[in-house]
């Protein structure tokens, strides 16, 4: 064990904080894990929300928002991280292992659920790296349905997860093998550094430059689609730009931004 919360915080609101514990880690690359941890109270969500985790250091507080991956049928909650190692938080969450304690706000965040209300029924999900959260929460969501005979198949999910290289596709294999069970989900994962990794026989190229390929090929409209971008801020500008080009306005693109750029942050 390394950190765990410091007991006498009162002075800091900690009524408004779970103190979860993490229960299994699992590292993906050097930069990249995942962990599952057990809140010890009510926590509902909507898949596609975040939570704010945190972790107090000697004079300060750090929180951040993050992802869920899990579904809200599950027992305990998931994320996936990648370390920003100038960052005021990564850093730290990076140091934990099972058995250590975080800080989560007792309240879910966010408007990145799926839109099944609109009257759009196809739905493309395009994401880099810890962006494929929301969309694995919404895909393990939709299979419980699924199984249970609550969803009957009449919203398709067209996902494409980007990343530099293969190890870096977090949720890969679960997705493909949801994609080859169920008639709902098309999944593509794509590389964009192939001659790092010359094992790989997939799609190549970075997300939003096979995006306009995919939506023609999956014959994705305006009329009847909506998307959804996630992750990096640049995937997203790029993404917006190719979706509006085949009519995709405003009202029928949904992002969630995970950083702003430190050029345009020290801007603002
Ligand atoms: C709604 C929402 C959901 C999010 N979900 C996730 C998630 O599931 N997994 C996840 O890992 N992150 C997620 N993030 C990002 C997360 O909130 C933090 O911004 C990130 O973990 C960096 O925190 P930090 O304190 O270590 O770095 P900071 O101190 O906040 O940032 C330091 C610098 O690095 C830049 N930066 C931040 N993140 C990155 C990055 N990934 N790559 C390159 N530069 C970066 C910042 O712009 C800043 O200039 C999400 C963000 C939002 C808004």
């Amino acid at each position: 064990m390394t950190d765990t919360v410091p007991e006498n915080r009162a002075d800091k609101n900690l009524d408004k904080f779970y103190r979860a514990r993490i229960t299994k880690r699992t590292d993906l690359a050097e930069d990249l894990w995942t962990v599952r941890i057990q809140v010890g109270g009510e926590f509902k969500f909507a898949p596609g929300q975040y939570a704010t985790l945190g972790v107090d250091g000697p004079d300060k507080r750090s929180e951040r928002a993050y992802s869920i991956v899990s579904s809200p049928y599950e027992n305990e909650l998931e994320f996936f991280f990648e370390l920003v190692p100038q960052g005021e938080l990564t850093p730290k969450l990076y140091k934990l292992q099972v058995g250590d304690e975080l800080l989560m706000r007792k309240i879910p965040k966010g408007r990145f659920t799926l839109d099944t209300k609109g009257g759009r029924t196809n739905h493309l999900l395009v994401a880099t790296v810890t962006g494929v959260a929301p969309f694995v929460s919404y895909v393990r969501s939709l299979y419980k349905d699924w199984k249970e005979g609550k969803f009957a198949g009449d919203h398709k999910l067209f996902l494409l997860e980007g990343a530099s290289r293969s190890w870096e596709l977090g949720y890969c294999e679960e997705l493909q093998k949801f994609a080859l069970e169920v008639p709902w989900l098309k999944y593509v994962p794509t590389i964009s550094r192939p001659w790092d990794d010359l094992k790989w026989v997939g799609e190549t190229g970075r997300v939003d430059d096979v995006l306009r390929k995919y939506a023609d090929m999956w014959g994705l409209t305006a009329a009847d689609s909506v998307a959804y971008l996630c992750g990096h801020p640049d995937m997203i500008e790029g993404g917006k730009g190719i979706l509006k080009r085949i009519g995709f306005t405003k009202e029928v693109v949904k992002e969630e931004i995970y950083w702003i750029p430190a050029k345009e942050a020290a801007a603002t």
